[in-house]
C-alpha cells in the first residue's frame, strides 16, 4: 500500500464532508487499485479484513454513493457494480461495453457520447448513464 493512496483517499473523504472512518477508507483504496467496477462481495473479499461485516461495507458504500465519491455503473446479474466517480462528471458517467460473448464489462472512459437534452416531454433529465453491447475486442 502506498502512502500516496492513502492521502488521496482522505483528501477525497474531507472534499466530500465525510467523515474518515476505517472502512470508507479501505473501500476506496481497493475501488482505487480495481481495473473495473466490482460488486458488493468482489469488494468485500479485498478488503484487509476479508470483509466479514457486510452491513459495514454496505452502509460503507451507501455513504459513498449518496456523497458522490462513488457510483453505481450498472447492474449485472441483479447486482449493482460500483465504482469510483472521478472518471465521470456529474452529468454523465462514462459509457461501459459489456460483451455479449464472454459477459465482460468494460469502462470506455476515453468515449463520449452526445449528451442528452435537459428538459424532454416534461421529463428532465439530470444525469446520463450509457449501457454499450456487443463484441469485445478478443472476442470480436
Ligand atoms: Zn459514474
Ligand atoms: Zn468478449
Ligand atoms: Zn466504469
Amino acid at each position: 500500500m502506498s502512502i500516496g493512496l492513502d492521502e488521496k483517499c482522505h483528501g477525497m473523504l474531507k472534499q466530500a464532508q465525510l467523515y474518515r472512518t476505517e472502512a470508507r477508507v479501505a473501500v476506496l483504496k481497493v475501488l482505487f487499485e480495481a481495473v473495473g467496477p466490482l460488486r458488493q462481495d468482489q469488494i468485500a473479499e479485498r478488503l484487509p479484513d476479508g470483509g466479514r461485516n457486510k452491513v459495514t461495507i454496505y452502509r460503507t458504500l451507501e455513504s459513498l454513493v449518496d456523497a458522490g465519491l462513488v457510483h453505481r455503473a450498472f447492474m449485472q446479474e441483479r447486482a449493482w457494480h460500483f465504482e469510483l466517480a472521478h472518471h465521470c462528471t456529474d452529468r454523465q458517467c462514462h459509457p461501459h461495453f459489456t460483451c455479449s460473448n464472454c459477459g465482460t464489462t468494460h469502462c470506455l472512459k476515453d468515449f463520449s457520447m452526445p449528451m442528452a437534452p435537459r428538459f424532454y416531454k416534461g421529463f428532465v433529465i439530470q444525469h446520463q448513464q450509457v449501457r454499450l453491447e456487443g463484441l469485445c475486442p478478443a472476442c470480436a
